[in-house]
């Protein structure tokens, strides 16, 4: 294998700028047009095993959910003889791919964002418009320049934990190579992120890993096309095996097979629970202890302190708990507001929400859209359907829903005098706020009630103009998240400057987009070489004292000679 000689180095990286959509910018009519190529035909998407496209005939359709009714696709889902061979493929292909220098997975990652970013910008937008139902903005941020951030950040930390290297005493010379894991790395992505999707089976490919991705069914047609962009990126066939299906069936294979080495998951704490339970049924069958990174659920918090600012809470709870339709982890869904401000902050909500037009993403004007599936849907209006029940919450806005054409949902607010109500404490992962109002005088109480009333601990913000307020929520909320905003919205994290990820129920907190992500896909081998080695068994102190005078030397006897003395009485 050619190893060149030289060090080379990686730039850190900017983030990608975000474009604006604006009527009549270039991006808007490119977007446009690719929208109109997308949704007038309908292909079909391939299950990829090491690198070979196989139509399994087992297939499923690919809609749009703001009119489900249009196909966008039919998709093969993988069986049990195309996850073996995806686990011997990625197997195959180890050997291979983990000698390889490491500056070639580098610029094969760095020409993924450059790819990203011009070509299969509009194609990736487009797709995750149409096949997740995002408005421009929010596929911009999250399919063109988030997922070309993991790409070039992740290469830029990838030499950064290269170059983490032990010192060494003279005539030694220490060193840490940080390898791959031994085995294949399991990607199992969920539907919200286009991003997301992305980085979790290349984060462990540039690491020199192999991996099976299981990307969501509810995020096909993005995830198809970028198996091109990691072809046309250069990541060599097998590296990456694209395995479409059922999770349950594809997790049934894989998870207990003896050579998985990690999980790279995200999703819901209820799918991470059932596999990190397959893992610990089968802990005797791994040749390694599997890593298991997951980065799960959330029931995230805004709380407002009396002397808040009204605006910028009230635009935080509306970009916090709508945007993308809820459907963040980081989204806000619980709100805990002071008596004073309660009437103007629901008169501003209202204005607000009032202003917000639900409809079909490919009107680029609209700020909202529709939820991902008919399950989601159904979830989602039954949360509603309790507390437009219950004697100790009501719906203040919104609550109303149409799946008929598109699972549309009004973006809805629900009030309630139970700050443990269903909807302050379960994640609904749809656009629903509940909002709980305390005395003025409670606030150091309202903190604790809010770091005990979920299990989860992912995002949440604290809106204050005093400083000893925020002081407080710091030291109440230490464990509640793992994300913390001051004055802003707990959504919007960015790859770079606010590293992603939180504790409890919310997941393993490995930051995703960061060196501490990129760790877990390595086992470091330290390796200690001596220039001289010692020739003799002898150590220094082990030399014979000169006797000081006046004291004899006496003799000594050797270890077999020593006889135990019994102790008579
Ligand atoms: P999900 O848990 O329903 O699905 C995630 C993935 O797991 C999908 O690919 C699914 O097919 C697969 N899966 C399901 N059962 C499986 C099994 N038994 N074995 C293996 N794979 C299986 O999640 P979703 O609906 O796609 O996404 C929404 C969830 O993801 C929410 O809970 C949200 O909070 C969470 N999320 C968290 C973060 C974060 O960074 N913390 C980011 C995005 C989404």
């Amino acid at each position: 294998m050619y190893n060149a000689n030289a060090f080379f180095k990686i730039k850190e990286p900017a983030n990608e700028p975000v474009l604006g959509y604006a009527p009549g910018s270039p991006e808007r009519g490119r977007l446009l047009a690719e929208l109109e190529r997308q949704a007038g035909q309908r292909i079909e998407i391939p299950v990829i095993v090491g690198g070979r496209e196989v139509l399994t005939g087992d297939t499923f359709e690919v809609v749009m959910p703001h009119d489900h009714g249009h196909v966008l696709a039919v998709c093969h889902q993988a069986g049990e003889a195309e996850i073996r061979q995806a686990i011997a493929a990625a197997l195959e292909s180890k050997k291979e791919w983990e000698n390889l220098p490491w500056v070639e997975r580098a610029s094969i990652a760095l020409k993924a964002a450059e790819l990203i970013t011009t070509r299969y910008r509009y194609i990736l937008n487009a797709a995750t418009i149409l096949g997740q139902s995002k408005n421009p903005h929010q596929a911009e941020i999250d399919s063109a320049c988030e997922l070309a951030d993991f790409f070039r950040f992740n290469a830029f930390y990838m030499t950064e934990i290269y170059k983490e290297q032990p010192n060494s005493l003279p005539g030694t010379y220490n060193r840490v190579e940080y390898r791959p894991l031994e085995g294949f790395v399991f990607a199992v992505s969920p539907f919200n992120f286009t991003s997301i999707a992305g980085n979790l089976p290349t984060a462990p490919a540039l690491m020199g890993n192999v991996v099976l991705w299981k990307p969501s069914s509810d995020a096909i047609l993005s995830g198809y096309y970028m198996t091109q962009l990691f072809r046309e990126a250069g990541f060599p066939d097998g590296v990456i095996n694209f395995i479409p299906g059922s999770g349950r069936t594809i997790g049934g294979i894989v998870l207990p097979h003896p050579d998985l080495a990690g999980i790279h998951f995200t999703g819901s704490t209820g799918v991470f629970n059932t596999m990190w339970r397959t893992v610990a049924e089968n802990i005797g069958t791994y040749k390694s202890y599997p890593r298991i990174v997951g980065e799960t659920g959330g029931k995230n918090f805004v709380i407002a302190h009396p002397s808040a600012d009204l605006e910028s809470l009230n635009t935080a709870l509306v970009r916090g708990a709508f945007e993308y339709q809820g459907q963040k982890c980081s989204a806000v869904s619980r709100a805990y507001i002071p008596r004073s401000l309660w009437p103007e902050i629901r008169r501003r909500l209202s204005e607000t929400i009032m202003s917000i037009e639900v409809g079909d993403p490919r009107e680029l004007h609209l700020f909202y859209n529709a939820v991902i599936n008919e399950g989601s849907y159904d979830k989602i209006m039954s949360y509603i359907e309790q507390a437009r029940n219950a004697r100790e919450a009501e719906i203040i806005f919104g609550g109303r829903g149409d799946k008929s054409r598109g699972y549309f949902i009004e973006p809805t607010v629900i009030l309630t005098r139970d700050p443990h109500f269903v909807t302050m404490t379960e994640e609904i992962f749809g656009p629903v706020l509940t909002a709980y109002v305390y005395e003025d005088d409670q606030y150091e109480e309202i903190l604790h009630i809010c770091d005990r009333t979920s299990p989860y601990a992912l995002t949440g913000s604290i809106f204050s103009t005093e400083r000893k307020p925020i002081q407080l929520a710091f030291e109440v909320l230490r464990h509640a998240a793992g994300n913390f905003y001051i004055n802003d919205k707990p959504t919007g994290a960015v790859v770079g400057e606010q590293p992603f990820g939180g504790g409890r129920a919310s997941g393993t907190n490995d930051k995703a987009g960061s060196m501490l992500n990129l760790l877990r896909w390595t086992s470091p081998r330290t390796i200690k070489e001596t220039f001289c080695p010692p020739q003799d068994y002898r150590y220094p102190f082990m030399e014979r004292e000169k006797p000081a005078p006046g004291f004899e030397e006496k003799g000594f006897f050797q270890l077999s000679d020593k006889k135990p003395k019994s102790k008579v009485r």
